[in-house]
């Protein structure tokens, strides 16, 4: 048994509180490997924002579970060297699917979990959901559950169609399982394809998508039943167009690919919403970065030359979230 206190690591409580009343959102950004995870803490380090560092089913399988954890434990060291005296860093379970998981999760160190039991019939939710919280706040880990069902595909989460959150059940869900947190669905997506072109209109000069607006009713309604409870929104890329248009100019094909409009985030960060989770659009920077290094200098074979120009790209992308959208620059 770790706690995530001594590995400098801090749980999501406060952190939501503060982000609430001064109208800004946390980033959740989800990480599979080094260069990703030194782009998030130099964005975090030099914009003095608070972070959430994200490990899904996915980064699991890919990069193994111990060795994300140790990352995660370097980081805070790493973010220390940078100049940052108090990190302000969450170790987060993306998608917690069983017990058993967030239990070894909060063992290992990690300072927050999600369980998402919102595919289980409500009361099964209910019941799985409280299981886990009445562990994890044994040692002080907050937890975020999920009401509603979300399209698209993020890893091994995947719907093919997403059921709004209903507002009428969240004072019922959160009193009986004491849940910190929840997402919900409001029309968000994961993956780079968040919407089919039939659910969308297109813009006759660009020749672009564009992607129906998110139900905000349903936001409002449910911060009407629960005020000043912190609210989750997944699935939350933007999809921004110019890395998919430099991808596809490079070989790519990323046909029709489309986030969530930026200014529609900015809207929500400023409400109960108190984090939102990127995950796509850091691979598509990846993606554009290894794709442009490598179409202009054919003969390059080192790693670090295109890994290392990903990681810019992705620096400048979670600083543009964090100053641009969000507005958590300065609150750590
Ligand atoms: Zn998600």
């Amino acid at each position: 048994m770790v706690s995530y206190k001594e590995l400098g690591l801090v749980n999501t409580r406060e952190m939501f509180a503060k982000a609430i009343k001064g109208g800004y959102a946390i980033p959740a950004f989800n990480f599979n490997n080094m260069e990703q995870l030194q782009a998030i803490i130099k964005a975090a380090a030099e914009t003095k924002s608070p972070v959430i560092l994200q490990v899904s089913k996915g980064a699991r399988n890919y990069a193994n579970q111990t060795l994300l954890r140790y990352m995660a434990q370097g980081a805070v060291e790493y973010a220390k060297e940078l100049g940052w005296e108090k990190p302000q860093i969450v170790l987060h379970l993306d998608h917690g699917d069983s017990f058993e998981l967030c239990k070894s999760c909060v063992d290992f160190g990690f300072s927050s979990v999600m369980i998402d039991a919102s595919s289980l019939p409500y009361e099964e939710n209910i019941a799985l959901t409280k299981k886990v919280v009445e562990y994890a706040h044994q040692y002080d880990v907050t937890v975020e559950a999920e009401l509603g069902v979300l399209a698209g595909v993020e890893d091994e989460v995947a719907s093919a169609v997403s059921h709004y959150t209903k507002p009428e059940e969240v004072v019922d869900f959160a009193t009986r399982t004491g849940c910190d947190s929840l997402a919900i669905s409001i029309g968000t997506s994961h993956g780079a394809y968040k919407f089919t072109p039939e659910q969308c209109t297109r813009d006759p000069k660009t020749g672009k998508l564009v992607p129906p607006p998110l139900a905000f009713d349903v936001l409002d309604a449910v911060m009407e039943q629960l005020p000043g409870f912190p609210i989750v929104l997944h699935g939350s890329s933007s999809v921004p167009q110019e890395y998919v248009d430099m991808i596809n100019s490079l070989g790519g094909k990323l046909p029709d690919a489309i986030g969530i409009p930026e200014e529609q985030l900015r809207k929500a960060a400023k409400s109960a919403v108190c984090k939102i989770n990127i995950d796509s659009d850091s691979r598509l920077a990846f993606t554009a970065a290894v794709r442009k290094v490598l179409t202009e200098k054919p003969g390059e074979f080192d790693p670090r030359k295109y890994c290392g120009v990903a990681r810019d790209f992705m620096e400048e992308l979670y600083k543009h979230k964090i100053i641009d959208v969000l507005g958590s620059d300065g609150k750590a």
